[in-house]
């Protein structure tokens, strides 16, 4: 067991627990628009389509998917590529952070853990249905000051932590401290960004999805960290947002030309921003806030504040 939790081998040992936690979150993402179903009922996965309930060598994460040959055993519907995908991406979320997470905190570990699963569930979950699953976001805003007073290296590199614990050493009230402000900045500060939104274009440019998500992800990186978090989101989603405009600008002008009609460029551009304005901006955020919490020390710090 202790060979288990060697550093050497933690990282690959945590990414195939990965898989799995990954198989698991495909359900709960399948499931969730669902009404009569949740995550644990009922207890066997089964095909969508034919309602054929999985044997256990049929539900292995990513093997199964390609030992069936990517389709249902029973009505050979294909299984979309994204079920495999999902779990890998969990597993390689679960490995990089044991990777980086400091050794032989296994508290902290498994609170890093269980944030980057919160965020990876709100992120398939926004891209399915637009919208942030309560039981994440108020669920890490209630697990955050509690992780925080059960491990204060969670805020050790957080400035507002070491102002109240008085030197580097951190405190569990100066811990605990950090994650409310945390959550308080986070939670604030798109509040605000959205209120200026609306009152700007006129509609609701902030879903109070993505303020809970955020006002939880500050509870867990502290009020620098949840700014940083939310300006590398706003980079991602921007970059993104330009490919998407573009993405549906030759789309549209590309449908007209093999029409036979085209309209004005700057019709075919209006039509593209409206078309593109639709992008779930909560992966963003689940990502900013991942980075933030795991990547602070020492790379973001070096970038952000040149030290
Ligand atoms: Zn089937």
């Amino acid at each position: 067991m202790s060979e288990l939790l060697d550093p050497v081998h933690l990282p690959w040992v945590a990414a195939l627990f990965g898989l799995f936690v990954g198989s698991f979150l495909c359900v709960v993402v399948h499931r969730y628009p669902i009404a009569d179903q949740t995550p644990s009922s009922p207890r066997r996965s089964s095909c969508p389509a034919c309602g054929h309930e999985l044997a256990w060598w049929e539900n292995i994460p990513v093997l199964s998917w390609v030992l069936l040959g990517r389709r249902c055993r029973a009505c050979r519907v294909v299984i979309p590529m994204r079920y495999p995908l999902m779990e890998l991406l969990t597993g390689a979320a679960w490995g990089v952070t044991a990777l980086v997470t400091p050794e032989g905190d296994h508290l902290l570990l498994a609170i890093h853990l269980l944030v980057v699963s919160g965020l990876l569930t709100a992120t398939f979950v926004d891209l399915d249905c637009f919208e942030i699953p309560d039981s994440v976001s108020i669920g890490g805003m209630v697990l955050a000051p509690i992780a925080a007073l059960a491990a204060p290296a969670l805020h050790s590199h957080t400035w507002l932590a070491q102002e109240v614990s008085g030197g580097l050493e951190v405190t569990r009230t100066g811990s605990l401290v950090a994650s409310l402000g945390g959550m308080l900045v986070g939670g604030g500060v798109l509040l605000l960004v959205g209120r200026l939104g609306a009152r700007a274009y006129g509609r609701d440019a902030m879903g109070l999805g993505d303020v809970k998500l955020l006002a939880a992800g500050g509870g867990f990186v502290g009020p620098g960290g949840v700014l940083v978090a939310l300006l590398l989101a706003s980079l991602t989603a921007s970059a993104m947002g330009v490919g998407n405009l573009l993405r549906y600008y030759c789309l549209i002008r590309g449908r007209d030309r093999s029409r036979g009609r085209e309209r004005a460029p700057g019709r075919a551009w209006r039509t593209a921003r409206v078309l593109s304005q639709y992008l779930p901006f909560g992966p963003h955020l689940a990502l900013g806030v991942a980075l933030a919490m795991l990547y602070w020390e020492p790379h973001l710090r070096a970038w952000f504040l040149g030290a």
